[in-house]
């Protein structure tokens, strides 16, 4: 018997029991040295747990119930917006109309698919303060990679060949230097000042005619409002590059300030972040661009057009950087977050920004007199504290996060952004009800306490969870996928 009191089915396997029924076979068997070469061919018989049907479904229940996700516990996942996934939007998204179209379909017989994207797009052209809107990109990364392409192609039409540079400053999410050199430009990191924020300066003396673009992440991964936005913006079109903000985590400026009017030529939204879209696990995503006019002309294509009452994919776009994604990208998560946005309305949206930051900072007060908290500004949608208190009492923050598997918290992200030692970066997100966040401040603070009282059951975490503490980099590179014997022997 495992810790959670669930049988595995190779433990109460009993020969010749099945879980199914068939008629027995009334055609010829097929030989299968006819299909398959002669090495490929089973020469003993796999050792397959015999058990019923409902052993089964026991079974692959009780490994489904041991994941965690937002609709079993509260997922302060910094960065990733782990916010509460309406169950309206997966409603809507099953409408058997969306549901059973195909994406080869005559345009003619899809027109209320093709104006619920226009729609959508009409509204992040809204919500961000864009002149257009691209829906193809899969993910925020791929959104980020989208528009330094559009970038690029503006400027070797413009030919400036020669802007190979993109500054990225070094709080901006980790995608962005990986994007930048993607799409084949050198990155170049543009210093924080001491309190976490672009350093003006140092952008200053970095930026110049070889800047193609500075890509900004804001809030940054501090969870910080750059102040000088509007300086910066100055500075970098002062020299003719382009402006490309991450808006991955738009939960926290959402209805309140929008990118376009601050000057910015592009964004990327997380559709599957602050748009209620499920993530986690590999997607699907959805990471839609916005630029201003002078960009238009590079977007993806095909773009979707309205001509009369009618709406069309037009092709001939001469100057568009191409495809980035078959057929009409992610469609069930476009969806979702119109359903949401429908839904919501914009004070509704008002509201998501307002408690989102809110709710950062009431945790963030709330847990300052026991973490040290490297920046102490007020925050927006998340704040960083650090585990150097900890650490000199022998706790690392992997062993504090370790420890909050045992009150049945997802842990926090830990160890980034990089410019923090034993950072750990919480996002409450707006969905959580006060009396989660309270007992979560509670675990955080009982830990803290135990740091000083009884440091092992800190460095000895998890003792509730099916398995105790993982070699991740392991389990991550080598895998073990399948049953053996011996595992459950061991
Ligand atoms: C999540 C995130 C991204 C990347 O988005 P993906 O969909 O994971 O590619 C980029 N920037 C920021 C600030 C993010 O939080």
């Amino acid at each position: 018997m495992h810790k959670d009191n669930q049988a595995l089915i190779f433990e109460i396997t009993k020969e010749g029991r099945i879980g199914y029924s068939l008629p027995e076979l009334d055609v010829p068997q097929l030989d299968l040295s006819d299909l398959l070469p002669e090495g490929n061919i089973r020469q003993v018989e796999a050792e397959l747990p015999e058990v019923s049907e409902l052993d089964i479904m026991r079974h692959y229940t009780a490994l489904s119930n041991r994941n965690h996700g937002v609709d079993s516990g509260f997922y302060p996942l910094g960065s990733c917006t782990m916010k509460y996934n309406p169950k309206i939007n997966e409603s809507v998204a099953r409408f058997p109309g969306f549901a059973n179209i195909h994406p080869l379909q005559d345009e003619s017989t899809v027109q209320g698919a093709l104006e619920m994207m226009y729609d959508l797009q009409q509204h992040l052209v809204e919500i961000t303060g864009m002149d257009e809107v691209t829906l193809q990109p899969a993910a925020g990364a791929h959104g980020e990679w989208t528009a330094l392409m559009m970038i690029r192609a503006f400027h070797e039409a413009n030919g400036e060949t020669h802007r190979t540079k993109v500054l990225v400053p070094d709080s901006a999410h980790g995608t962005n230097p990986a994007s930048a050199t993607v799409a084949g430009f050198d990155t170049v990191t543009v210093k924080s000042n001491d309190n976490g924020l672009v350093d003006i300066e140092d952008l200053k003396a970095k930026v110049g005619t070889d800047t193609a673009a500075l890509m900004l992440t804001n809030p940054n991964t501090l969870g910080l409002f750059e102040e000088d936005i509007l300086e910066m913006a100055a500075i970098v079109h002062g020299v003719g590059g382009k402006l490309y903000y991450d808006g991955a985590n738009l939960n926290a400026v959402l209805s309140k300030a929008r990118p376009g009017d601050m000057g910015f030529d592009a964004v990327h939204l997380n559709l599957h972040k602050t748009f209620t879209g499920p993530h986690g696990g590999g997607g699907p995503g959805s990471g839609p661009v916005g630029v201003k006019k002078e960009l238009i002309p590079y977007l993806p294509k095909p773009v979707l057009v309205k001509k009369k009452e009618r709406i069309t994919f037009e092709h001939n776009r001469p100057q568009s950087i191409g495809r980035v994604k078959p057929f009409y990208g992610n469609f069930g998560i476009y969806l979702r977050a119109y359903t949401y946005i429908r839904s919501m309305g914009p004070d509704g949206l008002k509201a998501v920004t307002e408690y989102a930051v809110l709710n950062a900072n009431y945790m963030m007060r709330k847990l300052e007199p026991y973490f040290d908290l490297p920046f102490t500004q007020h925050c927006k949608h998340e704040f960083v504290i650090s585990g150097r208190r900890q650490k000199k009492l022998g706790v690392r923050t992997l062993d504090m996060a370790k420890r909050l598997l045992d009150f049945g918290y997802h842990p926090p992200t830990i160890y980034f952004p990089l410019n923090v030692e034993e950072g750990m970066m919480i996002e409450p997100t707006e969905t959580e009800s006060k009396e989660t966040l309270d007992s979560f401040i509670d675990a955080m603070i009982q830990i803290a306490k135990e740091v000083e009282e009884n440091p092992e059951i800190v460095q000895n975490a998890p003792h509730t969870t099916v398995i105790n503490r993982l070699d991740e980099t392991k389990a991550a590179r080598q895998p073990v996928l399948r049953y053996s014997k011996k595992m459950t022997n061991e």
